[in-house]
């Protein structure tokens, strides 16, 4: 399939080809087309477009003159191919906050953290799930799906409800509660599965092929990652296309440090920016595939055990395997694990710190940052970056275990000088 078929001529840099991330094969952006077909699951597949044209559109003075406070400000250089399949759901454009103490205390230039749990349906997935739905519809599809899990399935039920399409959703049995209830209040079709995540993902693969509906599976659809990639897109804008040195993103799937790879590659295409930030993976000790291809060096990714408290990371197999690893090799970054004490350690420590409270694999990053802050593995010179991928109520069982009790007290105002009294003389 040729490039100069498609779309040519319009007003937009619209996709013109999906090209595998392994042997470089071609394809057009059919329905229906998620991988190489030379190397099957393995093949994701990039989407490509006319850089030409996408100059043009996507510049530094029309994004400043653009009022869409969404990741659809980057329209330009999104797969949508029509405005009225854009679900109307604000997604993206999250704060980006300067923390100096932080920065401080950790001993690196500027720390940013970004807070992706300010989406929507609380989860950076809301970015992907905006695309699928609006590529479903692109499509004529009537029903999507996929495996998650929990948020790429809050998500893509969210997005679905608001413009009026079905879902049916495949979690593990063991998702938290709070993100199998956010499906259930979206109106999804909600499929417990006897399993952990690899088996839903299985479930979901089949279902969809056997059904037809339309696949949201991020490690699968090609288009998904075009909206994690608009992460990148808002960082590098937000900091006035002075890219930090270094972005830290918790590592599951791969997709959202493949979005982030994506969105800065996009932009240096585009002359946006002049620098590639190292791309920092963090992963769980207990499920760490993506880290230990990293420090082995090795091409291909081992799939491994999946045991972690940080539940949207528990990805024994990691179906994205070929963006993380290329991500993380192409821009010079590297991966790292933080145990499950960590994470959990994590979670106040941030919400005391910047207001942000995340979910364990939301504050997964930062763990990251600060474990490699300690050991002296990030230059004083440096300007970070950490992405918070989701909302600490998405699960607070876990948040709980990372906090103390409250004090419990009569509605008396002896009692509680008492114990106020006590706690002083405690500390
Ligand atoms: C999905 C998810 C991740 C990991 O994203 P992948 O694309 O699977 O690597 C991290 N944090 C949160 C909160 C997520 O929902
Ligand atoms: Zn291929």
């Amino acid at each position: 399939m040729g490039t100069d078929s498609l779309l040519r001529g319009e007003d937009m840099a619209r996709p013109e080809i999906l090209k595998c991330v392994l042997c470089g094969r071609e394809y057009a952006p059919e329905h229906g087309r998620y991988v190489c077909d030379s190397c099957g699951l393995d093949g994701t597949l990039d989407v490509l477009y006319d850089m030409h044209e996408a100059k043009k559109l996507v510049t530094k003075d029309s994004l400043s003159l653009c009022r869409d406070m969404s990741m659809w400000r980057y329209r330009d250089i999104m797969p949508v191919l029509n405005d009225a399949n854009i679900p109307a759901l604000s997604v993206g454009w999250t704060p980006l906050y300067e923390n100096k103490w932080l920065a401080s205390k950790y001993g690196v230039r500027k720390l940013y953290i970004k807070d992706d749990g300010r989406n929507p349906t609380a989860s950076l997935k809301d970015r992907a799930s905006a695309v699928g739905v609006a590529k479903a519809l692109d499509f004529g599809q009537k029903t999507v799906a996929c495996a998650s899990t929990g948020n790429a399935a809050s998500s893509l039920s969210g997005f679905a409800a608001v413009m009026g399409l079905d879902s049916y959703i495949f979690v593990p049995e063991k998702a938290p509660a709070a993100k199998v209830t956010q499906l259930l209040v979206y109106g999804a079709n909600v499929v417990l599965v006897k399993g952990d995540y690899a088996k839903a993902f299985d479930l979901a693969t089949a279902a969809i092929e056997k059904f037809g509906w339309y696949n949201r599976n991020c490690a699968i659809n090609p288009f998904l990652v075009e909206g994690k990639k608009t992460c990148a897109m808002e960082i590098a804008e937000q900091l006035n296309w002075e890219v930090p040195d270094r972005v830290f993103i918790s590592v599951g799937d791969g997709c959202c440090v493949g979005g982030l790879y994506k969105g800065f590659r996009d932009l240096l295409e585009l002359g946006l920016i002049d620098k590639m930030p190292k791309i920092t993976g963090v992963q769980a000790e207990g499920s760490s595939p993506i880290y230990k291809a990293i420090t082995e060096n090795s091409e291909r990714v081992r799939f491994g055990p999946a045991d972690t408290i940080a539940d949207s990371i528990s990805v024994g197999a990691p179906r994205n395997w070929a963006k993380a690893l290329r991500a993380i090799r192409a821009s010079e970054g590297t991966a790292v694990t933080v145990t499950d004490d960590e994470i959990l350690s994590a979670i106040p420590e941030l919400a005391r710190s910047s207001g942000v409270f995340g979910e364990p694999a939301g504050v997964t990053g930062f763990a990251g940052f600060r474990k490699m802050a300690l050991a002296g593995e990030i230059a004083p010179d440096e300007t970070v970056t950490v992405v918070v991928t989701g909302n600490g109520l998405k699960d607070i069982e876990s948040a709980k275990r990372s906090v103390g009790q409250a004090l419990s007290c009569a509605p008396d105002i002896d009692e509680f000088s008492r114990l106020i009294d006590q706690r002083r003389t405690d500390k």
